[in-house]
């Protein structure tokens, strides 16, 4: 079985092949145009994918070394994401059923983002995680602790009630000025920094939901502060305002996952999203994994960004399940699972 990925939900146009749960080929085209905007803009985004997708369709097929008639079905990002961007995903991947006569798999950007752990790869071990595991979510929409049940069965126990992880990172980011987005700045910074030297506020939600708006407000209000005092400051403090930062984001994120292992008694641990590729975050995860005995499992580093192999491999299980969908689905814009 072989399953043609898109994925076009926010800034990245991308494109892959999976053959039986097997990744053949993996295209990721960025765009740059956001770049001096400091954020997506979803008119140039929408635009940009449509420049994009043929040829990186077009790519990920030669990549692969096959044909197109040999592709079983394509499976598509449907939500949540930018509407015009998922347009562009949606269409090309309903034009592409209809000439082939082949079927159509919607697929949720987060499923794709906890699926990317069951990605195979040619002579690399394949280790995936055993159900139920734990899976925490954190992007730049979203952060969430999921229990997965199955490939296709996931509930959310946990998630943010306003900003995501990722926004946080991206936010503090660029009120100090690094580029967007934000997060692999702070993180590179940050291994520079003390990770203590600034105390930032946590915030005192009940049972196991996220937020990170006082988080942020907090780090602006500290550095206008201390800019009235000393307008070097965030020059001077660079590397200990990235890791005091990075610091604080872990702990707020690792507080609600460990109790959520200890409430449902699971040590089976993953985690998945951009922010996944945290280097700070894989440190303190892989310590706790050796406090409590979790079996943690870490996603390979190109499939924590957005990318079509996720939701390539999410079609391969919705189609071993024959979940298809008809030409009238269209995307849609905000979180479900
Ligand atoms: P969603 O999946 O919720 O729709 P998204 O697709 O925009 O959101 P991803 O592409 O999964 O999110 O992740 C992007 C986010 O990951 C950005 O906020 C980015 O700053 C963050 N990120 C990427 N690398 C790192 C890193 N090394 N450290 C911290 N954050 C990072
Ligand atoms: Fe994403």
């Amino acid at each position: 079985i072989t399953i043609l990925g898109i994925e076009s939900s926010c800034d990245d146009t991308s494109a892959a092949i999976i053959r039986d749960g097997e990744i053949m080929s993996n295209v990721v085209a960025n765009q740059k145009v956001h770049e001096e905007y400091g954020g997506v803009v979803p008119e140039l985004a929408s635009r940009a994918h449509q420049q994009n997708i043929i040829p990186v369709v077009e790519l990920a097929i030669k990549k692969a070394g096959i044909s197109r008639n040999e592709i079983s079905a394509v499976a598509f990002t449907r939500g949540p994401g930018l509407l015009g961007s998922l347009l562009v995903g949606t269409s090309f991947a309903k034009g592409f059923s209809l000439a082939s006569g082949i079927p159509l798999i919607d697929v949720n950007h987060l499923q794709g983002h906890v699926l990317a752990l069951f990605i195979k790869e040619k002579e690399i071990e394949y280790n995936p995680p055993k159900f139920p595991f734990l899976c925490l979510l954190v992007s730049g929409g979203n952060s969430q602790i999921i229990i997965v049940r199955n490939h296709l069965e996931m509930e959310i126990i946990g998630q943010t009630i306003d900003d995501a992880a990722g926004e946080a990172f991206d936010k503090c980011a660029k009120v100090m000025g690094l580029p967007y987005p934000g997060g692999p700045y702070v993180d590179k910074l940050a291994k520079e920094g003390d990770p203590l030297k600034f105390e930032f506020s946590r915030p005192r939600i009940p049972g196991l939901d996220y937020s990170f708006s006082g988080l942020k407000t907090n780090f602006l209000y500290f550095l206008r502060d201390n800019i009235k005092k000393n307008e070097n400051f965030i020059e001077e403090n660079k590397t200990d305002l990235c890791a005091s930062l990075q610091h604080t984001i872990i702990e707020i994120l690792l507080g609600k996952l460990k109790r959520a292992a200890k409430e449902t008694g699971i040590k089976e641990i993953t985690i998945a999203g951009g922010v996944s590729a945290n280097s700070g975050l894989r440190n303190a995860l892989k310590e706790n994994a050796e406090k409590y005995c979790w079996n943690l499992i870490i996603p390979k580093f190109e499939y924590t960004m957005d990318n079509a192999a996720m939701i390539a491999i999410t079609g391969y299980y919705k189609y071993l399940n024959k979940e298809f969908v008809g030409q009238n689905t269209v995307p849609f814009a905000r979180t479900q699972l």
